[in-house]
């Protein structure tokens, strides 16, 4: 059976070359980079080499890229970081939950935090943001691009608001490294979060970055690693294949593959909403990572349109992975203002830098067929009034 993976927002593929370049630090190269021995210096070299590709891809400078194991982690250091009991944090309400959950529980701690709302398109408007900066705010987290809809937000501009204000920002950029260029110096951030799994890396790294002089409290106490800003042996391997999709990433950023993805992008969109009624996208007309489209079908149950997608061999998601089996509707989504049915019909579909052409063949012709199929037998959709009575209607 054909198996095609559009869920790469959720995780991505380990690239070949990833593989092969962090092959040989299981075997020869093992050693532990605080050694000062021939292994650990090969490793300590090898760990330098990709803390400077990851500051290629960003643009910032080596020193201030630091290792972690993954988004929530980068997340988790950068607001538990920046913040003290007392403090006023703003965030969106569209934020991954690597961001939302930490700001609640910093209220818990005696924080105040605001969530500023976004349009229909599911942007921020920085407006609201200067809108709610009160004396105490000490930080500003807003995400680079959405894990569900792609949309890329006004990263740059909020960054001025904050700077003016003297106050911190983050930014969550784990959805769009790898999608889009990022230049921390353009932006202007303090800290910028990065997930190895979203860019063909292993699950499990990360990393952020920290413009230097910006004094953060570690979350992880022991060993002086990392310049003491994260402690823990490094995790070589990991770092090594962070290091290479870092690389990959750059070269495919600087030639065609953006504008590439976007096309095959756009053909299955036009395809969807061309071929099926009573759908559209969530985030139109928004700017949007070249890899994602949300759509929403009526009539249709997200959760059953993924599990019948996956019958065929079509894996695609129905929101955040993270919050799959939870039977409340996307937050994003309705932040965005949908109505609930809206939100739960909706499918997110993501590639990565594996998709083929023939992959988005294989998704145009599954889609139409099965959410014909799954209308057929909703009470709710026109087809199925018609049918009813009909004895040859099977709900099978
Ligand atoms: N932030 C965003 C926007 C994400 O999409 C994710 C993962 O889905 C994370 C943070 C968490 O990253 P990780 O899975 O590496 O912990």
């Amino acid at each position: 059976m054909r198996r095609v993976y559009l869920d790469n927002n959720a995780t991505t593929p380990v690239l070949p070359e990833v593989f092969e370049a962090m092959k040989p630090f299981y075997l020869e190269e093992f050693g532990n980079a605080s050694s000062i021995h021939h292994y650990g210096q090969r490793a300590r070299s090898a760990v330098e080499k990709a803390r400077s590709s990851v500051a290629a891809l960003l643009n910032a400078r080596p020193a201030e890229i630091v290792f972690t194991s993954g988004g929530t982690e980068g997340d988790n250091a950068a607001i538990f970081g920046l913040v003290n009991r007392g403090d006023h944090i703003i965030a969106s309400t569209i934020e991954h939950s690597a961001v939302m959950n930490t700001c609640k529980r910093l209220e818990q701690m005696g924080c105040k935090v605001t969530f500023v709302p976004v349009n229909g398109r599911g942007e921020v408007d920085p407006a609201e943001v200067r809108k709610v900066l009160r004396p105490n705010t000490r930080l500003i987290s807003i995400m680079m691009a959405n894990n569900e809809t792609g949309v890329v937000q006004p990263v740059e501009e909020i960054s001025r608001i904050a700077r003016e204000a003297d106050v911190f920002f983050h930014t969550d950029a784990v959805q769009a490294a790898g999608k889009i260029p990022i230049d921390v110096q353009q932006i202007g951030c303090d800290v910028l979060t990065i997930s190895g799994h979203k860019i063909h890396a292993p699950q499990g790294t990360g990393a952020v970055y920290i413009k230097r002089g910006t004094l953060i409290q570690p979350m992880i106490y022991g060993g002086s690693h990392e310049r003491q800003r994260r402690a823990g042996t490094e995790n070589l391997p990991g770092i090594v294949g962070l290091g290479k999709a870092a690389e990959l990433s750059k070269t495919w950023l600087g030639g065609n593959g953006p504008a590439e993805m976007a096309a095959l992008r756009d053909r299955l969109q036009n395809s969807i909403l061309n071929a099926i009624p009573d759908c559209g996208i969530n985030g139109e007309g928004a700017k949007r990572v070249p890899n994602t489209t949300n759509l929403w079908f009526d009539y249709i149950e997200g959760e059953a349109l993924v599990i019948a997608l996956d019958l065929k061999g079509l894996a695609v998601s129905s929101g955040a992975a993270c919050s799959s089996g939870a039977i409340e509707p996307s937050h994003v989504l309705l932040a965005m203002e949908l109505t609930h049915e809206r939100a739960r019909s909706s499918v997110r579909i993501s590639m990565g830098k594996q998709t083929t052409s023939e992959d988005i063949d294989f998704a145009t012709k599954v889609l139409p067929e099965t959410i014909g199929r799954l209308r057929e037998i909703s009470p709710l959709h026109k087809s199925s009034e018609a049918n009813a009575g009909k004895k040859t209607v099977s709900a099978t």
